[in-house]
This record gives structure tokens, sequence and C-alpha cells, in this order.
């Protein structure tokens, strides 16, 4: 009998130990190791920060779910890897921590660390709804408290005052613009929706260099015959709803009622607010390894951003010898072969837009995205090379490679059907490769940018189906990535 682990139950992780569970014999486990009880469809969070969802329509309870598929559930956080066992035994092992301080000792055979981010609110002082003065939506708890604080702004402006809304990012080198993107719209609709949007004032602050860069170094998109930059297509997207915008930007600080923040040239400047929702940046989520003599071995398996080294080509290079096949294709560390990391677990070679530093030396640039098609993706890739390993391969024999794979960023802007619409940007491939596609580095038929009602219908479907198919009820397995 071989033992499957899992660590993380979000879209990577859940994807992949489900696909494991389909694939393996019933003699073999699949055992998912992670701290929260529910599944959460991260994407809707946004719905519920604007006060359109209760936190109940975005996650689904857990336990019932893998005991229906035979999926063995340790609701706990990892906390360091044994990837050779111990002085006891060579068997490897996984520590982690229930919510009471127990400790549970998880043996793999083979181990998927899919634990997403850390959110780094500590990065910027003042940042994030926990002890800061800023919000956000990365949880659903994050994304209630949101539209607690909405609302209230709401009364004051029914109530005729003028109100400050900040949103974006609050570090120089978050990633996740295209979430924020999403957030502003769908914010800017529903206080029209609500009769105060000329009482509104709405900032969109951002480390991009130019609108629509959302790590991936912009993209041209076609648009209606012909092909823009996406800093256009943002840019008028957010002129037509009355946005203003504030590029290149790292905050310093937050206080209840201004930013400090620092922009490329590095000029300092405030910004004041009402209400902010400004995203954290991301690390890993500071897993340990040991190895069998109890000495740490961390820097083995994971890189100084806490992220998991894989098969990736992490050689330091100037961004113009930047390749597409620097990105990883398996996600198998490169030390232990029984070890892989999806999603945002693994550690990314480099970034895709252009690094940059202010005079002042502060780095403002965004981290490349790392979005839900691809963590699916990557976790179901990785599940098959585990069944097919355990069967005989004497490698993974599935590649996910982020430079072979589109993105979709469906941004609604207000979630009615009928009066709501979306800004719809689909991007192929994520990394840009020049080899393949010289002049723009993606497939222009199949990078393409729209705004309508069709993307918002398609927003509501892919809530309702990617909610189905983490339920994991009948067909599940059809239902793409
Ligand atoms: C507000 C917001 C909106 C977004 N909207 C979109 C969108 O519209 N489209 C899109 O494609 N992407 C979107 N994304 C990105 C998408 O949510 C991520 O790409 C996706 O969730 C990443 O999957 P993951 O499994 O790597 O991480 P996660 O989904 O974050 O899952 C990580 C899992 O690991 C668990 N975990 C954490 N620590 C530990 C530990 N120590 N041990 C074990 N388990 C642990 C967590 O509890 C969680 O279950 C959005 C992100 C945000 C924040």
């Amino acid at each position: 009998m071989s033992r499957v682990v899992v660590l993380g139950a979000g879209v990577s992780g859940h994807t992949a130990a489900a696909f494991a569970r389909r694939w393996l014999g019933r003699g073999d486990s699949v055992t998912v190791v992670s701290p929260k009880p529910d599944y959460n469809w991260i994407p809707s969070n946004i719905w519920v920060g604007v006060g359109l969802l209760k936190p109940q329509k975005v996650t689904v309870p857990l336990e019932p779910i893998y005991d229906r598929a035979g999926i063995e559930f340790v609701q706990a956080a990892a906390r360091s890897i044994h990837p050779d066992g111990d002085s006891g035994s060579p068997a490897p092992y996984v520590m982690a921590e229930a919510a009471d301080g127990t400790m549970h000792k998880v043996p793999y055979d083979f181990l998927i660390n899919a634990t997403g981010p850390r959110l780094r609110f500590d990065k910027t002082e003042g940042l994030g709804p926990e002890g800061g003065h800023s919000m956000s939506v990365c949880t659903p708890e994050h994304a209630v408290m949101a539209s607690a604080a909405l609302d209230e702004e709401v009364e004051r402006m029914k109530r005729g005052e003028k109100r400050k809304f900040l949103v974006g990012v609050g570090h120089g080198t978050c990633t996740c613009e295209g979430a924020a993107f999403e957030y502003i719209v769908n914010l800017e609709f529903e206080l029209r929706r609500r009769g105060v949007r000329d009482r509104a004032e709405i900032t969109w602050l951002t480390n991009e260099y130019e609108l629509g860069d959302f790590g991936m170094g912009g993209m041209h998109i076609r648009h209606k015959g012909y092909v823009i930059p996406s800093s256009t297509f943002n840019g008028s997207l957010f002129a037509e709803r009355g946005i203003n915008w504030i590029t290149r930007a790292h905050v310093h600080r937050v206080e209840a009622d201004r930013v400090h923040y620092e922009t490329l040239d590095g000029a300092m400047s405030e910004q004041e607010f009402d209400f902010a929702m400004l995203l954290p940046p991301f690390s890993g989520v500071g897993l340990k390894a040991f190895g069998r003599d109890g000495g740490e071995i961390t820097d083995r398996l994971f890189m100084p951003n806490e992220f998991m080294r894989v098969d990736a080509d992490y050689a330091q290079r100037p961004p113009e010898e930047w390749t597409a096949a620097d990105w990883p294709r398996t996600y198998q560390s490169p030390d232990y072969q029984n070890i892989f990391a999806a999603g945002i677990a693994f550690a990314p070679p480099h970034a895709i837009s252009t690094p940059r530093t202010s005079p002042n030396g502060t780095v403002i640039a965004p981290a490349p995205p790392r979005t839900g098609q691809p963590s699916a993706t990557i976790g179901k890739a990785v599940a098959q090379s585990i069944v097919d390993m355990l069967g005989g391969a004497p490698q993974p024999t599935q590649a996910a490679s982020m430079a072979d794979m589109g993105a979709a960023c469906v941004a609604s802007a207000g979630a009615n059907p009928f009066t709501g619409t979306a800004a719809s940007m689909i991007v192929y491939p994520i990394v840009p490769d020049f080899e393949r596609y010289p002049e723009y580095g993606r497939d222009m038929d199949l990078t393409f940018g729209e705004i309508g009602l069709a993307g918002h219908w398609i927003k509501i479907l892919l809530h309702h189906m990617f909610l189905y198919k983490a339920r994991l009820l009948p067909g599940w397995h059809r239902i793409p990535e």
C-alpha cells in the first residue's frame, strides 16, 4: 500500500487529492492535511467583499466530501517535512499541528505541497484588517469585514458625506493585481447600484508599471478586431467608470486615514482614504525541513521566499535572457523524487514583469500571477505523475508549464445577471514565449479582451461549476480546470 499525502485543501491540493483518489487503487491511501475545515472558492470572495454573497456561499465543508470519497482528512497545519525520516526510521513523514496544539505525524510515500500563500500583511506597517487599517478579500472572514465596512461607508454617503475609496495592492512586490482589479470594478458597480456613486472618489493604487500589467508584463489583446495593449484596455475601462489611478507605487505605511507610498521615481506621497482594500504580498507558508540527524535542511527544499524549489531553472539572469524554458514542467523537487509542489506553493524561477527599483533601492515590480486555472491544472498533472510513478514510471509523466498554459481573468463588475457586466481577458501563454510568438510573446488568436454581459454569465457559471466540482458530485472530474 502506498500513501499519497497532500498538504493544503485549496484549489490545487483539493484537485490533486481528488484525482489521486480517483486514479489510485483502493489499496493505496490519499490523505489531505489542511488547517481549515472548509474549501474556499477564493475568486468568489470578491462578491462576499461587496456584500453580494454570504460567506457560506463560497465555502464547502471538507470532511463529508472526503468521507464520501475515501480521502483521509487531518485538520492541521503542516509544520515540517522529514524527507529522510529520523534516527528511528528512514521512512519520510510530515509533522502537522492541530488547532489545539496536538502534533500529528503523517507518513508518506509521495508528498504534494499545495499549501498556497502566506498573506504577508506584516511586510507593510499598518496593512490588513487584523490590527491594521485596510481591508482584504483574501479569506471569507476578511471579505465579510470588508463588506461590513463598505456598508458603513454607504450609510454615511446616504447621509450626504463624500467618501474616498482606495483599492489595489499594499506592497511593491505584490501579485494578484487581477483580484484587486476585480474588487475595484465590483465596488464601483455596487456604489452605483446603491445610489451613492456620485459621493465616492475611487482610486486604484498599484505596483504595476502600467495599468493592465497583472504581473505578466502586460499583454497585447485583440479587442473588437484591433490589437491594443492591456494598459489601454484597462485605462479606458477605468476612465469610463471614473476611477483614478496611481501606478508604480510601493506602500510603506498604512495609517487610519491615509497610505504613505513611494513611486519608482523615488518620490514619497500620501493618499487619503476612508475605505481601503489593499492586498498583501505573498510568501510560502514557512514549512521547515529536517534531515535524518535532525539537522535543518529547509534551504534544500525551499527558496528564501519559502516557496518550494521544483524543476525550474533558478539561475539568476537579466530579464533579456529569461526564456519560457526556465519555468517548471513537472513540479518535482530536484532533491527528492517523491516530493512535488503544486499551485502557489512552487517557487517561480523569476518574475515575468520587468523588475524595477526606485532610486532609493525600493523594489517596485509585481510578482508573477498565481491564478486558479494553472493551480488546478498543475495539481491534476502532479497527481497523474504520482499515480504513474506508483505504477512503475521512473519519472513524472506529466508536464504543465505556465509557458504552455493560458489564464482567464474574468473580472465581473457587478454580480447582477442582467445589469452586471464583466471585463474578460484571456491570455495564452501566461509566460510569454518570444521564440514561438516573436511579435508579442503570445498567441494573438488566443489572447483577447471583451467587456460585456457574456463574461458576467461565464463568471456566474464558473462559480457554480467549481463549487459543484469541489463537492466531488457526480461527473465532477469532467469539469475542466
Ligand atoms: C481575492 C482573490 C480573488 C481571486 N480571483 C481569482 C480569479 O478570479 N481567477 C483565478 O484564476 N484566480 C483567482 N485568484 C487566485 C486563486 O485563488 C489562486 O490561484 C488559488 O487559490 C491558488 O490555489 P492554491 O491551492 O495554490 O492555494 P489556496 O487555494 O490558497 O490553497 C492553499 C491551501 O493550503 C492550506 N494551508 C495553508 N497553510 C498550510 C499548512 N501549513 N499546512 C497544510 N495546509 C495549509 C490552506 O488552508 C488552503 O487550504 C484569486 C485570489 C484572491 C486572493
